[in-house]
């Protein structure tokens, strides 16, 4: 079969599945500005256009750690039961928009705590808006089907608590774990007891690992806590020489462990340094289960119609290629396999069909 090229109004059209997005990096500029007015948070500007530029810039620094820094904006209309439930049904919609069918969000309860929400109200009010959502997404044409994935901290002491806030909600609308924040300096397995007590209950998880640090965090998060993803994972290229897999790389492929990989976050954090040359396309044409995804939306200015666009202007990806790393995300999905298969069979496939 010859390799078919696309261009970006196809693309838009595409099924699309996306495993690592975060909320609190999602969210509209325009949202952001009504909301901090609301709440009386200052913001950089109040012109929604020059926001969004201004996270771009900002978090364009080449940093993983002034990366996170700007999300104390976001965060600061995150603190409301209003702030919550606007930001996660326009999430919803905004990938609706975007062809997404299958979506993973993520965030960590405990940052969205200042306005005196507990934790468990933070979860249930995030799963209200995202419910909105999703029926609104459907009445309109689009479904897409949101599941969570809570967050602890790893710089933080309240992982333990995420975690059993994930066991809590499990039956609903949380369907995995993970840790996020600052990777150098807080190895996963400082996080140890609460990745135990989540594989005794068979809760599935995934790790931010091999982004900031190299190859010990990615086999710590793999073999020492037990995740079943890799959030990132670029640098696991360093375990692959002149094409030859080394022990650790070997495992990641052979056990068809699926790597959430962001390339323009990539490109912002310093993690890589061109579309062209971004690992993702060396790890898919070796077999790995690579899957695409945006990380934050707002901050990295991004969507997934940009992502695939990208690949496919400047890495010589084709419509296979993005086909491939859909139907990857969703055999790697934390929702059940029947569930995985009938999206793959009734929308992906057919949606590819259509589309070309
Ligand atoms: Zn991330």
């Amino acid at each position: 079969m010859t390799a078919t090229r696309v261009d970006a109004e196809v693309i838009r059209r595409l099924p699309k599945a996306v495993l690592h997005d975060h909320l609190d990096g999602g969210l509209r500029p325009a949202t952001v500005v009504e909301l901090a007015d609301a709440v009386g948070h200052t913001l950089p500007t109040t012109d929604p256009d020059e926001l969004a530029a201004w996270y771009f810039e900002a978090a364009n620094s080449g940093d993983l750690v002034r990366y996170i820094a700007t999300f104390e904006h976001t965060l600061a209309v995150m603190q409301t039961r209003e702030g919550l439930l606007r930001t996660a049904e326009e999430y919803v919609l905004d990938l609706a928009a975007d062809g997404v069918v299958y979506g993973e969000v993520r965030y960590a309860p405990e940052l969205n705590t200042n306005g005196g929400l507990m934790l468990a109200e933070v979860v249930e009010t995030v799963q209200e808006g995202l419910a909105a959502g999703m029926v609104k997404a459907a009445a309109a044409g689009t479904p897409v089907r949101v599941g969570t994935l809570l967050c602890g901290m790893r710089m933080f002491d309240r992982v333990r608590e995420a975690a059993d806030l994930a066991v809590a909600f499990r039956d609903a609308g949380v369907v995995g774990f993970d840790i996020a924040g600052a990777e150098d300096g807080f190895p996963p397995a400082d996080h140890l007891d609460a990745f135990e007590h989540l594989r005794r209950e068979s809760v599935p998880f995934t790790i931010h690992a091999g982004e900031a640090h190299g190859l010990p965090s990615i086999h710590q998060a793999l073999q020492v806590c037990g995740a079943q993803r890799i959030g990132h994972g670029v640098r696991l290229t360093e375990d692959i020489v002149d094409g030859k897999l080394g022990r650790l790389a070997g495992w990641v492929r052979d056990r068809r462990i699926a790597l959430e990989m962001c390339p323009t976050s990539n490109l912002q954090t310093g993690a890589a340094t061109s579309i062209a040359e971004h690992p993702i396309t060396a790890l898919k044409d070796l077999g790995f289960r690579v899957t695409l995804n945006t990380d934050n939306r707002l901050v990295s200015g991004t969507t997934m119609t940009r992502e695939m666009s990208l690949l496919v202007d400047q890495a010589d990806w084709t419509v296979e290629d993005l086909r491939t790393v859909t139907v990857n995300a969703l055999k790697s999905a934390f929702i059940p396999f029947d569930e995985r298969g009938a999206l793959i069979e009734d929308v992906v496939l057919p949606g590819y069909e259509a589309a070309l």
